[in-house]
C-alpha cells in the first residue's frame, strides 16, 4: 500500500467526467488499497478516485460505525433513489480547511459494484448519505463549493482556500491534520460512540 498525493480544487482532474470501471484487475485492487490508506492518513471519511488524480469511477466511504460497519470500495457506484432532504457543514479533502452548509437528499440508496465484481445496493441515511453524494459527485466531476446554500459566504471563504492550497503546494503548509486536530475528531468519535452505547442498552 501506498499514500497517494490528494489534488486540489482548480486541478483539472477534479473537474471532468471519471470513466467507467470494465475490468477489476490488481491496478484496480492496489488503488483501492491506497484509496483507503489515503483516506485515513487524512482522517477523511470518504475519498474519490479523481482526488488522488485517476479519472475513473471508484470511490471509498467510512462514516465510523455509527453508519456502516465496514469500509466500503464501491466501483461505478450510482444513486437509484432518494428521500428527504438535510443541511449541514460539508468539507473536503480537496478543498483543505473549507466547511460550508450543503443541501442533501437525507437518505440515498446506491448501486455499484465491488471488488469481486459483485452488484451490491448500499443504503445510507445522514452523514453516510451525505458522503455518498459528495463523493459521487466527484465522479461527475462537481466538487462542493458548486453546491453550497450560502454563496456570500463561498465567496468569503475562497480566496482563503486558495492561500491555503498555494501554502500546502509550496510545501510551507503539511497537507495532514494536526496532532491537535486528530485529538479533537478522536474525541467527537468517542461521544458518538458512547453514545450509541446508550442508543444499545
Ligand atoms: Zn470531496
Amino acid at each position: 500500500m501506498s499514500l497517494m498525493k490528494v489534488k486540489y480544487l482548480g486541478s483539472s482532474v477534479l473537474h471532468r467526467q471519471a470513466k467507467q470501471i470494465s475490468v477489476i484487475n490488481r491496478e484496480i485492487i492496489n488503488l483501492a488499497e491506497d484509496m483507503i490508506e489515503t483516506m485515513y492518513k487524512y482522517c477523511g471519511v470518504g475519498l474519490a478516485a479523481p482526488q488522488v488524480g485517476v479519472s475513473k469511477q471508484m470511490i471509498v466511504v467510512d462514516c465510523g460505525e455509527k453508519y456502516q460497519k465496514e469500509t466500503y470500495i464501491l466501483i461505478n457506484p450510482k444513486i437509484v433513489s432518494h428521500k428527504g432532504t438535510q443541511i449541514d457543514d460539508e468539507g473536503c479533502l480537496s478543498l483543505p480547511g473549507m466547511y460550508l452548509p450543503v443541501v442533501r437528499a437525507d437518505y440515498v440508496a446506491v448501486e455499484a459494484m465491488d471488488l469481486s465484481g459483485k452488484k451490491i445496493v448500499i443504503e445510507g441515511n445522514k452523514l453516510l448519505a451525505r458522503c455518498l453524494q459528495h463523493e459521487i459527485d466527484h465522479l461527475n466531476g462537481k466538487t462542493f463549493d458548486e453546491m453550497v446554500s450560502e454563496p456570500e459566504k463561498l465567496m468569503q471563504e475562497i480566496p482563503l482556500l486558495k492561500e491555503r492550497i498555494e501554502a500546502i503546494l509550496r510545501g510551507d503548509v503539511s497537507p495532514f491534520p494536526t496532532d491537535e486536530e486528530i485529538s479533537e475528531l478522536e474525541a467527537a468519535e468517542a461521544e458518538e460512540a458512547k453514545n450509541m452505547e446508550k442508543v444499545r442498552a
